[in-house]
């Protein structure tokens, strides 16, 4: 079964996982919670953040997180990697 047909927001309002301008404010950000609510129930959540990461860039919420917040862990995680690669053993 492929993980998208368990999703929580299946049954949601789409709209909320798509926020119009700006995420750090006004509706915006009332929707951006609302969303990540969802997220937070969703028994795939994990699945459908890895998803998210390695598809990116991808619009809107997505396992629990926003695109910045997306952009900002695949940094991380290029910093964790070089590093990895860069330390002796
Ligand atoms: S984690 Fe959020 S966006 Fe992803 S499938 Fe679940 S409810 Fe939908």
């Amino acid at each position: 079964m492929d993980w998208r047909e368990m999703a929580s927001c299946r049954d949601a309002d789409p709209d909320l996982f798509f926020p119009i301008g700006n995420s750090n404010s006004g509706p915006s950000l009332i929707q951006t919670y609302q969303a990540k609510a969802v997220c937070c129930r969703c028994p795939v959540m994990e699945q459908c953040l890895n998803w998210a990461i390695r598809a990116d860039p991808v619009e809107g919420i997505w396992g629990g997180t926003t695109e910045s917040e997306r952009r900002a862990m695949r940094r991380r995680l290029a910093r964790q990697s070089r590093a990895a690669v860069e330390t002796p053993a």
